[in-house]
């Protein structure tokens, strides 16, 4: 398979979009009636929009923005995505005593825009990926044309799904020890989680509360050496092996959690845990471009070799949106630039489509 070059399309990329209403890969388009009541006539058309503003958008935007294609990126629910959620990072090549997370991402915007990145605050909710120029909704209604897309949207915390867990978000169960840690000065609180997330949240936990408990439903961690050791040598933290969350207990605020042992199916209540931290792992935030673009079974879009080629020419992916393995900044960032090189290329060959058609044009679509 020969790498990305101005001449690389993929294969299935020059399969047809729509056939009676259907991708050639058997999927149907997803709901457009969306885009029913908003006007396109003059709306603004840009070569790239950037849809995410993590280490792959910002990244993404700064290639784009340095090869003069005025780029526009869309900030999204979480301006800076996940790492406005961290403390130091560490592990980033070119910064031997870490930064913090905000800092970092703001910085990656301020490159990015001292090139021309235009950054807008909004959310793209809804595309239509049918023909060129692409159609988008920013937060439901307002719409914008592109040439090209790049998808760097991410991925957010997982919870466990427990009744009493949502009901209690905010009031004790959080998803970000980073965001909620001092809430919790001298309290007792527990981590679920056995990866590297797990590890650093519950050490990060230690500097405000009195115990951490980190709960792993196997009897074997899967985060790094490192980190399990840094753990491990902590004071604060207590392991408590094959156990999982079964409920959360507390009327206003967390006041306990009800966990099973699964080695013996016994329940029971750890009493005074009034901080509760879900550190599980990630969902792709993919949902808008679910059934336009090629996904695993998990959300994760689908790429093409080593591009950032989705299967709908144009449109690219980058970052924690599209890698399910390596989830690091420096890959996302990674990523982007690829993005970036993609979409510079593929617009070079393929020129701008015409900007002109209305939805008069389009051909119906059956959902
Ligand atoms: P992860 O590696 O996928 O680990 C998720 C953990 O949650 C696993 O231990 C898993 O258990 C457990 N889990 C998942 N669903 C669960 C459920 N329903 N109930 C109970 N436990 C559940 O996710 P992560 O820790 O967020 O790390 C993601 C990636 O980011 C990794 O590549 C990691 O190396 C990286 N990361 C790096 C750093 C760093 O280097 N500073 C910090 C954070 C994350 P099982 O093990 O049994 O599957």
């Amino acid at each position: 398979m020969p790498g990305p070059s101005a001449h690389y399309v993929p294969e299935f990329s020059n399969a047809p979009m729509h056939e009676n209403g259907a991708f050639s890969n058997g999927h149907q388009h997803p709901d457009l009636t969306a885009f029913e009541d908003v006007d396109f006539t003059g709306a603004e058309m840009r070569d790239v929009a950037v849809i995410g503003t993590g280490p792959a958008g910002w990244t993404a935007a700064l290639y784009t923005a340095r090869a003069d294609l005025n780029p526009l990126i869309f900030m999204g629910p979480e301006p800076g995505g996940q790492l406005t959620t961290t403390t130091d990072v560490e592990n980033y090549p070119g910064f031997p005593e870490g930064l913090m997370g905000p800092e970092m991402m703001d910085r990656f915007q301020e490159q990015a825009e001292r090139f021309g990145t235009e950054s807008r605050y909004g959310t793209v909710t809804h595309v239509d990926f049918r023909e060129r120029p692409f159609r988008l909704l920013i937060d439901g209604e307002t719409p914008v044309y592109a040439q090209t897309a790049i998808i760097s949207t991410g991925a957010s915390a997982r919870y466990l799904g427990l009744e009493n867990e949502q009901r209690l978000i905010g009031k004790g169960v959080s998803a970000c020890a980073t965001c909620d840690g001092s809430f919790f000065r001298g309290e007792t609180v527990a981590v679920v989680g056995g990866g590297d997330s797990a590890m650093e949240e519950s050490t990060f936990l230690t500097k405000f509360a009195e115990k951490v408990y980190v709960l792993h439903r196997r009897d074997e961690l899967r985060a790094s050496e490192i980190m399990q050791q840094r753990a491990f040598d902590n004071d604060k933290i207590e392991f408590v092996w094959n156990t999982e969350v079964v409920d959360v207990l507390g009327e206003n605020a967390v006041e306990g959690i009800e966990v099973i042992d699964n080695d013996t199916g016994e329940t029971r209540v750890m009493d005074g845990v009034t901080g509760f931290f879900l550190a599980i792992g990630h969902t792709p935030n993919t949902g808008p471009f679910q059934g336009w673009v090629e996904t695993d079974e998990t959300g994760y879009i689908q790429t093409e070799g080593a591009s950032t080629y989705t299967n709908v020419p144009g449109v690219f992916a980058c970052g924690d949106a599209q890698d399910s393995t390596y989830r690091q900044a420096v890959t996302a960032a990674g990523t982007g630039c690829k993005a970036a090189i993609d979409a510079e290329r593929w617009l070079e060959e393929h020129g701008a489509a015409k900007a002109s058609h209305s939805d008069a044009d389009r051909e119906p679509v059956e959902a």
